[in-house]
C-alpha cells in the first residue's frame, strides 16, 4: 500500500495547521482534501444514538479542534464512535466540542468493511452528525472512476472521465464554500459515487496520466456533469436547467455515438399495482392507478409533466417526481402505453441527459477520438488547464 511515515506527518500537519479560513483564498498552498460525506445521522428522524466503527492495522491519531489539544495517539486498531446530541465518544471516552478528527496511522482505514484513503472527521450540528472522509483529490478521482466508469474500457476514455470527475468535484468544492454544511460532496450518485480504495490498474493509469488536469471556462473550473447515456437528447433544448452559469453544458448538437450501444434504448413493463405503491409518496395509497399519460414534454423531448388517473380523480406529477418514484425509469425521455394491467415505458438514454455521455465517449474512442476531442465535443467552449 502506498504510504509512508512522511505522508502521515504531512497529512497531520495539513489537518492541524491550515485553518479553515484560508480555504477560499487563492494561494499556492497544497490542494485541500476533498471532504466526502460517508454517513449522516439525522436526529430529527432517528433519536437513537448510532455508532460507526473504524479499523486500521496500526492505530490512529485523534485530534480535537475545539480544545486544540495535541493529537492523542491510540494504539487500538478498532475505534467505535458513538454520538448523541451533546457529545462524541470514541471507545467510550467522551470528547468535548462538536468536531473530532481521526487520522489513521497507515493513511487509510476501514469503515464497515470498506477501505478509505485519508483521514476522517466527525462533526455535530444541532440535528445532524456527519462522518466525513478527507481524501486527496487524485485518490478521490481514482475511487470515483471505479464505480462511475468501467475498468475494462480503454485508458483514453478513462482519461476523459478522470478530467471530468476532477473538474466536477473542484467546482463542487467551490460551491460548498458558500454552504454551512461541513462536507463538499456526498458519496452517492447525487454527486459522484464514491466507494473507497481499489487496485484497478487501468483506472490508476488514467488518473495518473491526467494528474491535475481540469476543464475551465472563462478561467473558472467547469461543473462537468456527465451521465451514462444521453439517448441522443440535445442538452441546449432542455428547459428545466439553468445553463446561464454553465453555458458549456448547453450543447446545441446531438451525440449520435451512443446509438450503437445496448443501453441507448430501454423498455420497462411495470404493473399498475406496483406503480401505485411507488408513487404513494406523491399520491395517497391505497387505490390502484389506472393510467398515466404524458401531459408535457420540452423541446428536448424530455417529460416534464404527467397526468395520473386513479379512481375518478386526475392527479398531476412532474417528470422529476415520476422519475424519482419509479426506480425502473432510466431517463426523462420515454413514451407510455397501457397493456392490460401494466404500463409499458419505452425510453432513450440513461441518466439526466446533460454533459458527457459516457457510452458515447467510449464509442468515440473506438472510432479513434482523443480524450481532448471528446471533452471538447461534450463541453464546448472549455479549455484544459493544469492545477498545481
Ligand atoms: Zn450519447
Amino acid at each position: 500500500m502506498k504510504h509512508s511515515h512522511l505522508k502521515l506527518l504531512s497529512m497531520v500537519a495539513l489537518l492541524i495547521f491550515i485553518p479553515r479560513s484560508t480555504h477560499g483564498k487563492k494561494t499556492t498552498q497544497k490542494q485541500q482534501p476533498v471532504k466526502v460525506l460517508i454517513e449522516e445521522h439525522d436526529r430529527t428522524k432517528n433519536r437513537r444514538c448510532s455508532s460507526w466503527k473504524l479499523t486500521s492495522n496500526t492505530g490512529f491519531l485523534i485530534f480535537n479542534p475545539t480544545t486544540k489539544t495535541s493529537c492523542k495517539s491510540s494504539e487500538k486498531t478498532s475505534l467505535t464512535i458513538t454520538h448523541n446530541q451533546s457529545r462524541i465518544c470514541v471507545n467510550g471516552i467522551s470528547y468535548p466540542g462538536s468536531e473530532l478528527r481521526i487520522i489513521p496511522r497507515d493513511g487509510y482505514a476501514g469503515i464497515n468493511g470498506t477501505q478509505f484513503h485519508g483521514s476522517f472527521s466527525i462533526t455535530q450540528t444541532n440535528d445532524h452528525t456527519y462522518l466525513i472522509n478527507h481524501v486527496d483529490l487524485e485518490e478521490y478521482v481514482c475511487s470515483v472512476l471505479k464505480t462511475e466508469s468501467w475498468p475494462g474500457w480503454p485508458v483514453e476514455v478513462n482519461k476523459a472521465f478522470a478530467i471530468s470527475s476532477r473538474s466536477y468535484v473542484l467546482a463542487m468544492i467551490k460551491q460548498a464554500q458558500k454552504s454551512t454544511l461541513p462536507y463538499h460532496v456526498k458519496n452517492t450518485n447525487e454527486h459522484q459515487t464514491y466507494k473507497g480504495m481499489h487496485t484497478t490498474s487501468a483506472i490508476h493509469t488514467a488518473v495518473a496520466l491526467t494528474k491535475g488536469m481540469v476543464l475551465t471556462h472563462n478561467g473558472q473550473i467547469a461543473l462537468t456533469m456527465f451521465d451514462s447515456c444521453c439517448g441522443g437528447v440535445i442538452p441546449a433544448h432542455i428547459e428545466d436547467f439553468d445553463f446561464g452559469k454553465a453555458p458549456y453544458l448547453a450543447r446545441t448538437y446531438a451525440c449520435t455515438h451512443c446509438s450503437r450501444c445496448k443501453i441507448y434504448a430501454w423498455q420497462k413493463e411495470i404493473h399498475l399495482a406496483d406503480i401505485s405503491k411507488f408513487i404513494a409518496q406523491f399520491i395517497e395509497y391505497p387505490g390502484v392507478v389506472q393510467q398515466i399519460k404524458i401531459a408535457k414534454k420540452d423541446k428536448a423531448r424530455l417529460i416534464t409533466q404527467v397526468h395520473v388517473k386513479k379512481g375518478n380523480k386526475k392527479h398531476t406529477l412532474s417528470g422529476k417526481q415520476l422519475y424519482s418514484a419509479l426506480p425502473e425509469i432510466k431517463s426523462f425521455c420515454y413514451s407510455i402505453k397501457r397493456k392490460k394491467d401494466t404500463l409499458v415505458f419505452n425510453g432513450k438514454g440513461y441518466g439526466h441527459h446533460i454533459g458527457m455521455c459516457q457510452w458515447g465517449a467510449r464509442e468515440m474512442v473506438r472510432d479513434g477520438w482523443h480524450y481532448k476531442r471528446i471533452l471538447d465535443f461534450y463541453y464546448p467552449g472549455t479549455v484544459i488547464r493544469k492545477i498545481s
